[in-house]
């Protein structure tokens, strides 16, 4: 099946959802990354154009560890909206990948692009089928699952679902090591670089979970999509409602 993760900036999807689409690549599965903002302000150092050209080739070279195909939005970092333009531009990426299973930043996430790229996912799916909504790519009609990805740092996020990535660990770290310009910037930022801080997230949702490295996510349960357990890879725990079939 075509599993799609959408992140708010290059790295985000590596950061938080990096094992789980590793688990799916290697299972044979289709695995998108769409990247709605270019990262143009993800720099002390560089202009807006050299850091957004920096940051989609690093993304490019994400990936490509995974074979997992590239989709990019390039709005403007910090100041993605909910607009008809951004809509229309995530419906299109839908058609384009179309998904059974798509994974996004959780609604309360602490970043106005997380929290917006989440909604727009979350809300937007289910007009991937509209033919009166013109977009590049044609209409399908099915309406993905929506998975919310972890929080930075867990904040605010309590898990239904763990997925066991200790497996794939080492392929997260080279996915998100392929962001190399960030890791200045979340030091400068955050005070930690990138390893630390998919690492120490990873083992304290491991240890929730009863497994050395574990990724952590919530279903979205909206009307018009059922919840199926299959859907993931290396499962551990739900704590959510039964299959509904
Ligand atoms: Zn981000």
């Amino acid at each position: 099946m075509n599993v799609l993760f959408v992140g708010a900036h290059p790295d985000d999807i590596e950061l938080w959802a990096g094992g789980t689409a590793a688990l799916y690549a290697a299972g044979g599965h289709t695995v998108y990354f769409c990247v709605a903002t270019n990262g143009n302000v993800g720099s002390t150092e560089l202009p807006p154009d050299q850091i957004a050209s920096l940051r989609l080739d690093e993304a490019r070279r994400a990936a490509g560890v995974i074979g997992a195909h590239l989709i990019w939005l390039n709005f403007d970092d910090e100041f993605l909206l909910d607009s008809r333009e951004s809509r229309t531009a995530f419906i299109n990426a839908f058609r384009q990948a179309k998904p059974e299973v798509v994974f996004c930043h959780y609604r309360q996430d602490y970043n106005p692009d997380h929290s917006i790229s989440g909604m727009l996912v979350d809300e937007c799916v289910q007009l991937c089928g509209v033919p009166n909504i013109k977009t590049e790519h044609p209409p399908f009609h099915h309406t993905p699952h929506v998975y919310f990805m972890d929080t930075p740092a867990g904040i605010g996020f309590e898990p239904e679902i763990y997925v066991d990535i200790t497996s794939t660990f080492a392929t997260k770290i080279e996915l998100v090591r392929a962001h190399a310009s960030q890791n200045s910037w979340m030091k400068h930022v955050f005070g930690y670089e990138l390893e630390a801080f998919l690492e120490i997230p990873a083992r304290f949702r491991g240890l929730q979970a009863g497994c050395r490295f574990a990724e952590a996510f919530r279903p979205s349960y909206r009307w018009g999509r059922t919840f199926q357990q299959h859907y993931l890879p290396n499962m551990l725990s739900v704590k959510a409602r039964e299959q509904v079939s």
